[in-house]
């Protein structure tokens, strides 16, 4: 009898033990890194880092001389908007640490393989252009590329005097990130407000927009989250250098007057998502 109950105990353990663990493996985390770089972590672990400058001015991990590389241990997937130095940020150093896979367009992915020295077969497989989708993470999440209306280049520190510094990025982009069992996740990348944006609304269901509010403006940003159809703005891309808006306040105020979601994030915060449905900070 008594070794009976203690069998029930048992069982009833590994059964608390196993829900305790499937509640916290459909969670999706997601962490700003300070300007447009921002890390996903799948309900099933996977990493992906999109626009990676983790040498940032803003980001907590890189103030009083630290060095943020050092508490990146695995990254599975760098997504890149485009080729711009406050985006492509510290790529290469992180691929070089971590083996992870590059999701860019051809021309971008191939410069940096030529011109910055990033590792040619972890920039070969996941290569994609605007149109289509691809699959990424074992299936765990399909990642769409979309137009962004901006300018697209690749600094090249092997320029000689004559030659010229920026080497051709191909297409700036955005990305649709759908994640089984989690949310999907909109990056803007630098673009301007266009009207397109309706059309990624329709296509997708996004539950959450990072925005660059500073490329876009106030007025338009809000115009922007209308034509998104999203739930959650999380706004960034600004506070970090002269020339783009120093806060997300103003934004902020006007959004909620359409009565669209806003979460304003701090550099280095984590939220959680369990489904599609944000439950908190980490
Ligand atoms: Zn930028």
């Amino acid at each position: 009898m008594k070794r009976l109950f203690t069998r029930k105990i048992l069982i009833l353990i590994v059964l608390v033990l196993a829900g305790a663990h499937y509640a916290h493996a459909q969670e999706t985390k997601l962490k700003w890194l300070g300007h447009a770089a921002f890390s996903i972590t799948t309900p099933n672990g996977k990493v992906l880092l999109i626009d990676p400058w983790l040498r940032n001015p803003v980001n907590p991990d890189a103030k009083d001389g630290k060095d943020p590389l050092i508490s990146i241990s695995k990254v599975d997937y760098i997504l890149l908007t485009h080729g711009h130095r406050d985006h492509v940020g510290d790529a290469v150093d992180i691929a070089k640490k971590t083996g992870a896979s590059l999701i860019a367009n051809p021309e971008l992915a191939g410069n940096l393989v030529k011109l910055t020295d990033f590792p040619a077969k972890q920039a070969q497989d996941y290569i994609m252009q605007m149109g289509g989708e691809i699959q990424i993470a074992d299936g765990e999440v399909t990642v769409a590329m979309t137009e962004a209306v901006h300018s697209s280049s690749v600094f090249n520190p092997k320029a000689g005097p004559n030659e010229p510094e920026r080497a051709y990025g191909g297409s700036p982009a955005g990305f649709v990130i759908m994640i089984r069992n989690g949310p999907t996740i909109y990056h803007t990348g630098d673009t301007a407000y266009f009207k397109d944006m309706d059309v990624i609304g329709e296509s997708y269901s996004i539950d959450v927009a990072l925005m660059n509010i500073s490329q876009m403006g106030i007025k338009l940003s809000v115009r922007a989250a209308q034509s998104l159809r999203t739930k959650l703005v999380v706004p960034m891309h600004f506070g970090t250098f002269p020339g783009l808006l120093t806060s997300a306040d103003g934004f902020a105020t006007e959004i909620k007057k359409v009565k669209i979601g806003v979460y304003e994030m701090k550099p280095g915060e984590t939220v959680v998502f369990k489904g599609k449905q944000m439950i908190g900070k980490k």
